[in-house]
């Protein structure tokens, strides 16, 4: 497929980049790692008229922790899984990177535009609710990032240029597990949570984010509050699963029955929690 005709032009910088969005009437779109965009735009399910290429604005791509993870919105999936401190510090993202699509999407896509894209089948969306993620300048919290399938709170001359998230407190852990058809695919259903564990062992922090059973990437808030002062064991983590699977909203389709999709959520849910808990113990 090829898609229709656009123009297109490389940003030097932050300022040129939104200079150049500014001044196209609201025909430009920014063009990052393009897996997303250029396959939507050669099946013309996007038509825009002005491609602003970020991929040559330097400063983009760093990740730094500093009072908290500060992660650049061009920095690629790659990098991402393969970051020190991600890896040590943050493992949720580290999991969450590696099950994006396949190695050779991974050395291209982008956080920012994973985020931006708000796929509710994306996977970072999801983590981020999990991490209470916030965004660079004008600071958006992340529950008002996602407004719709496909629509987020940024501007249309708006670019997304860094990903903060807070450093987690002593006895925290996080995990990202996904249920995919096969290799490289989106998700059936996702789950990320993020706990924090207080001196005995009880859960004084919970956040959960689900992907692909709702409009956008969802928080489970009410199997958050479940969990809530309560020990980490097998009755609490029940309980937390069929919260979080009754809270989903999952649709029929060719990835199985919303039914199932539901019940995957509560074994994910139960799952993810597990092994963020492991982590804040100690565990791998
Ligand atoms: C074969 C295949 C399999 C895939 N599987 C998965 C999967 O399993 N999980 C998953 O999560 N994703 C998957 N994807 C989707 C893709 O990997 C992600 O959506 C990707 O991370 C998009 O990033 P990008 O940099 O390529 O964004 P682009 O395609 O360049 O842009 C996507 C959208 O975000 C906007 N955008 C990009 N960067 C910014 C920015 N900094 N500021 C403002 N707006 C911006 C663009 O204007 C566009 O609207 C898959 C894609 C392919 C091709």
């Amino acid at each position: 497929m090829i898609p229709a005709s656009f123009d297109y032009q490389v940003a030097n910088d932050v300022a040129h980049a939104i200079q150049l969005l500014a001044s196209s009437g609201g025909e430009g779109k920014v063009l990052a790692g393009g897996q997303s965009l250029i396959p939507l735009m050669k099946f013309r399910l996007a038509q825009p008229g002005f491609l602003v290429d970020i991929n040559r604005v330097s400063g983009l791509s760093a990740i730094r922790e500093n009072g908290e993870l500060r992660i650049g919105a061009l920095i690629r999936e790659a990098d991402l899984e393969a970051n020190p401190i991600v890896r040590q510090r943050y493992p949720i993202i580290a999991d969450t990177a590696a099950v994006v699509a396949d190695p050779l999407v991974r050395n291209l896509a982008t956080l920012g535009g994973n985020l931006a894209h708000a796929d509710p089948a994306n996977d970072h969306p999801a983590t981020m609710l999990a991490l209470r993620a916030t965004n660079g300048e004008r600071v958006i919290p992340i529950d008002e990032f996602f407004v719709d399938t496909f629509t987020t709170a940024l501007a249309s001359d708006e670019i997304l240029i860094q990903i903060r998230i807070p450093k987690p407190a002593a006895r925290s852990g996080g995990a990202y597990l996904k249920l995919e058809r096969k290799v490289g695919d989106f998700a059936i259903a996702g789950v990320a949570a993020a706990v924090t564990l207080d001196e005995r062992g009880r859960i004084s922090a919970a956040s959960i984010g689900l992907t692909n059973v709702g409009p956008t990437a969802i928080r489970a808030q009410r199997a958050e509050k479940l969990l809530f002062g309560q020990s980490a064991d097998d009755k609490t983590l029940a309980a937390a699963g069929a919260a979080a699977a009754a809270e989903s909203q999952p649709v029929s389709d060719l990835r199985g029955p919303a039914d199932y999709k539901r019940d995957m959520v509560r074994v994910l849910t139960q799952r993810a929690l597990r092994k963020a808990i492991a982590r804040a113990t100690g565990g791998a």
